[in-house]
């Protein structure tokens, strides 16, 4: 199945070859349109490169395969561990007899106690994943060899951890493009994006905004994409005051949380 941002990708890339051709063969395009169809061009480009959900550059899954008999959505954690927020995390899933998956930022795990609660993570029945090792803001400009070793580099720092292979990769932001493909390629990780996304990572964020923002958006197969820390351990993340409010919605909706399966499931 082609994504419908390769379609963009392939349609638009087609498009400004035919405008190319139309200017060399037939008539010159005047210059305020070529300009218009670059910019526009661009932004194509520049969009794939920034939603994961348009599966652009990179086939990221994006929702839960589809299960006849059940429904169920996929809550996720990025930017952690967090010693504060993420055992209340971990807290208010048990409680709820929920499952989620947390990807967790490499240069974190250096920290004995975040180690321990990867850990303890895995042992309650949740699932892991590498969220690279730096989490740079600059990913999607980074060079091959920088996104080798944010990528690799992540994920060994993990799989170190919990001794053993882990495909399960989730980049900074979401941010994709060519190169970020072939490099998850030849490392065989298994992007995740998300369907929907809790906005709760940025500063000022407000726990029923967030709420309101996933009820209103989850259904069955959603993958959600929450925070269990701040990046740079500079806020207090408000996942634990999030939950509080979101897991009874969603028991009450029948949509619990599942943790995302370590093996791609084949079709
Ligand atoms: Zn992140």
């Amino acid at each position: 199945v082609i994504s419908t941002g390769r379609w963009a990708l392939y349609g638009s890339t087609t498009a400004a070859f035919g405008l190319v051709a139309r200017s060399l063969i037939g008539h010159p395009v005047p210059y305020g349109a070529s300009l218009g169809a670059l910019g526009l061009y661009c932004g194509v480009l520049l969009t794939g490169v920034l939603d994961p959900r348009l599966s652009m550059y990179v086939d990221f899954e994006n929702e839960l395969p589809e299960q006849r008999d059940a429904t169920r959505i996929a809550l996720t954690f990025d930017d952690g561990p967090d010693l504060e927020c993420t055992p209340r995390v971990l807290d208010r899933l048990d409680a709820a007899g929920m499952k989620a998956t947390f990807f967790v930022i490499g240069r974190k795990l250096v920290d004995p106690a975040a180690k321990a609660l990867v850990r303890e993570a895995i042992a309650r029945g949740h699932a892991v994943g590498s969220h690279s090792f730096g989490h740079p803001r600059t990913f999607a400009f980074l060079g091959e060899k920088a996104l080798r070793a944010e990528i690799g580099g992540g994920r060994k720092s993990l799989e170190d951890v919990i001794g053993r292979a882990c495909p399960l990769f989730r980049p900074p932001i979401g941010h994709s493009n060519p190169t970020v493909a072939r490099v998850v390629t030849e490392l065989g990780c298994r992007p995740i994006g998300w369907s929907v996304r809790g906005r709760d990572g940025v500063s000022g964020a407000r726990v029923e905004a967030v709420v309101r923002r996933i009820d209103d958006a989850v259904t069955d197969g959603s993958i959600v994409a929450l925070h269990d820390a701040a990046e740079r351990d500079d806020r207090a993340p408000i996942a634990a005051a999030v939950l509080d409010a979101l897991l009874p919605l969603l028991a009450a909706r029948g949509l619990p949380s599942v943790a995302l399966e370590p093996e791609r499931a084949s079709s």
